[in-house]
Parts: structure tokens; C-alpha cells; sequence
């Protein structure tokens, strides 16, 4: 659940819309143990005994590839027809604007920067949502993005300086720069783009910045000041894509492997029984959002995302970060949508058909005995879909 909006309507061109009707992660056809520790089973909701992981492998592979036929390496002809196909999509992203992705009524949630931080992670959780727009009311201006980043940074400075929980309940969210400065991390930065720029800059601004979100920022004409319109990430962006450009998209047939799409060396993974508190150093060590969880057998059980740390710290509960990351995943909210996994052999256009179908954030990349492979997250899709084959393909602002 890391799409800050909650849609009830996505808007299409052309055609009908298509969220409402995705089956998330309904009926995984690759099962795992999710929801048991190294110290025993842990209690499982009711509607949770089946484990969550969903390999939507029945349309992932919609033709399945022989591994031994080199329609791959032979390729002159997928090559091009590759190309076509991310040609298309990026033409696409030149002429909508990020403006276009927003739905025909969305809610925004924007904090005011003197709220305690405290109250903010509650009004998230009541509302559904990972992360808010902050606004600084006596400037009347836009004051960044509050994020899941966000709190493990307080989470840090928690760790670095214990005694100071008193005062850590007393921090407000314009206190979130000196935190960042007394832990040592350099803070991000805020990038924002006009909801009427092409979908293609906003897109590159991203990827410039690792921003899994952006803020979409216009001025008041009468007033000169800034408004904040709405905020896109990159699984709206990717998932507008997807639901747009299906005569694209299916061009883009060659398998995840030959692409190189993802992380498959030094993945950072954790198990069961491993803390949260560990977990959330992984995620800081490798500026990551999610760690894979496996057993010992590296088989994947579940998966850790950086949104999970939210409920973790509700009521500003810092000490249960010694829980286990069984605990963790079992106070998940009852809607959870599962994790997706995909096979070294799965083609980018069957990944497309996910996300169009429901609600991807990443993909695990397993072999045949659910073993991990890698970690496919939607920045590297994006970045292969914009860069891939492109002269300029470091990554400038536009
Ligand atoms: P993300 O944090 O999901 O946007 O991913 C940022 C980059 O880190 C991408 O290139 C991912 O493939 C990679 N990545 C994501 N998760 C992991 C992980 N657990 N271990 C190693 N690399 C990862």
C-alpha cells in the first residue's frame, strides 16, 4: 500500500477503467509458509491462514518461452520489436502531462509542518495512507513530502540517542530536517514538477533523485503561491503505463534475465526471527524500501517493506522495534494485497500485464522451488523503460 491515493475512479485513454477489477493478489498459484518464525508458527488471522505470497504466473507467462530456444539471442527482429515497443511508451510520456495521471477525484492529505510527528503517523494510519504533502502555514509554501523515510530517520535517532525519548514525543514534523542533520544523513531532495509538464520529465526527475514519489506543485495565480495538487509515485505512473499503452507494452517481450532488470547480487534479505530494528538498518545500509524474508533454505517467505514500519512505531511504541519481523507482518492490515513474484523467464510484457491488473509495488524474483533470485522494484522498471538504448541514458533532470 504504498500509492497514497486511495481511486475510486482511474482515468484511461482510452477505454474503461481497470483498477476497481484487479485481483490482487487473490489466488496465488505459488505458495510459501508466510506468517511462521524460526521460533514456531506465529497466530494467524482469520482470512490470513493462506500464506501471501502470489506469483501471478498465470498471466505473467502468457506464452511460455522454452529456455533453450535463443529467440532471444537470435534476436534481430525482438530487438527491434523491443525497441518499437519502448519507443512507444516513452512518445506516450512526452504528450501526457503528470496531470493526466491523476484521477477524476482523488483526496490530498497535507500536513501542516507544526503538527507533532507523533499525530501525524496517526492521522496516516486513520487514513489509509503512507505518506503526506507538508505545508508550511506561515510561509504559506510547500515543505517537502513526509514518507516512510521519514520515520526511520527519527527511528536512527531514536537509536543514536536513547535518552532523548522523552523529547522525540514532543517533535514536530519541522523538526524532521535537525533530525536528519543530527543522525548524519544528507537530506533529500525535494523535487517537485508542474502538473502540466510532460509525464516524461516527471518521470526522469525521479529517477535523478531516487524519489519513489513526486509532488505535483502549480502557483496560485492570483496569489503567487504555491499549491500542492497532488503527489504520483512511480507504481501510478508505471500502472498508467500499463493500462495505456497495452499495444506497447506487449512488444516489450524479452525475458527479465536477458534484460538484466533488478538486483541479483548482494541482496539484502532478513528472516523470521530477525528484528525489526535490524531490518530497518538493512534498509538504511542499502537505501532500499523492501528486504526479502526467507528461510534458511533461502526460500522467500514474505517480503518487509518500509511502509510496514509505520504501524510499528504507532503511539510511539519505539521499543517494540525488538519484535520480530513475524510480529511485524502479522499486525498488517487485513487488506493487504500479497507479494508478487516472477521467474528469471518472465517477459517484461507479462510484468506490464501485472501491474495493470493490481496493485504491484515490486516483484521477487524466485526460481521453480520459490528460492530467491532477486528484486525487481519499480524504479528499475521505469529506469529501463526510459533509459534503456538512450544515448543521454545517465540520468538528467529532463
Ligand atoms: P527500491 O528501494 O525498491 O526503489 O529499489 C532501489 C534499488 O535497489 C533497485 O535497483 C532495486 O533492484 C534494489 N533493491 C531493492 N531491494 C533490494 C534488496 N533487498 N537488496 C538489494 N537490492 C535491492
Amino acid at each position: 500500500m504504498e500509492d497514497d491515493a486511495r481511486t475510486p475512479t482511474e482515468k484511461e485513454h482510452p477505454g474503461p477503467a481497470t483498477e476497481g477489477s484487479a485481483p490482487v493478489a487473490s489466488s496465488p498459484t505459488t505458495t510459501s509458509a508466510a506468517g511462521t518464525n524460526s521460533s514456531g508458527p506465529l497466530p494467524l488471522r482469520h482470512g490470513h491462514e493462506l500464506p501471501y505470497v502470489a506469483a501471478p504466473s498465470s498471466y505473467l507467462r502468457p506464452k511460455p518461452i522454452s529456455r533453450t530456444m535463443s529467440d532471444n539471442r537470435a534476436s534481430g527482429p525482438l530487438d527491434k520489436e523491443q525497441m518499437q515497443g519502448l519507443r512507444g511508451v516513452r512518445e506516450f510520456l512526452k504528450v501526457r502531462t503528470s496531470y493526466d495521471v491523476l484521477p477524476l477525484s482523488f483526496r490530498l492529505v497535507v500536513l501542516d509542518n507544526n503538527l507533532l510527528i507523533k499525530k501525524s503517523l496517526n492521522i496516516l494510519i486513520q487514513n489509509g495512507i503512507v505518506s503526506a504533502p507538508l505545508w508550511d502555514s506561515q510561509n504559506s509554501a510547500f515543505a517537502g513530502l513526509l514518507t516512510s523515510t521519514d520515520f526511520i530517520n527519527v527511528i536512527q535517532y531514536y537509536c543514536q540517542f536513547p535518552d532523548e525519548i522523552a523529547h522525540i514525543d514532543q517533535f514536530r514534523l519541522s523538526s524532521l530536517r535537525d533530525i536528519e542533520r543530527a543522525i548524519g544523513v544528507l537530506p533529500l531532495e525535494t523535487v517537485s514538477v508542474h502538473p502540466m509538464r510532460p509525464l516524461y520529465e516527471a518521470c526522469r526527475r525521479m529517477l535523478k533523485t531516487r524519489a519513489r514519489r513526486i509532488p505535483l506543485v502549480d502557483r496560485d495565480d492570483e496569489t503567487g503561491r504555491e499549491m500542492v495538487v497532488s503527489v504520483i509515485t512511480q507504481y501510478r505512473i508505471l500502472k498508467f503505463i500499463a493500462v495505456n499503452n497495452e499495444q506497447y507494452t506487449m512488444l516489450l517481450k524479452k525475458p527479465v534475465q536477458e534484460l538484466g532488470l533488478g538486483t541479483y547480487t548482494d541482496l539484502a534479505t532478513a528472516t523470521m526471527g530477525s528484528s525489526v530494528l535490524d531490518v530497518i538498518h538493512l534498509m538504511v545500509k542499502y537505501n532500499i524500501s523492501a528486504v526479502p524474508i526467507i528461510d534458511k533454505d533461502n526460500k522467500v517467505l514474505n517480503l518487509f517493506e518500509a511502509v510496514d514500519v509505520i504501524p510499528c512505531i504507532k503511539g510511539g511504541a519505539y521499543d517494540e522495534l525488538s519484535a520480530t519481523v513475524g510480529e511485524a507482518l502479522s499486525r498488517r492490515a487485513e487488506e493487504f494485497g500479497g507479494i508478487y513474484t516472477c521467474n528469471e523467464d518472465d517477459r517484461l510484457d507479462a510484468i506490464f500485464d501485472t501491474i495493470r491488473k493490481s496493485r504491484v509495488h515490486r516483484l521477487i524474483v524466485v526460481d521453480d522451488d520459490n528460492r530467491l533470485k532477486g528484486i525487481i522494484s519499480l524504479s528499475d522498471i521505469l529506469k529501463y523503460v526510459l533509459l534503456y538504448g538512450e544515448e543521454d541514458d545517465d540520468i538528467r533532470g529532463n
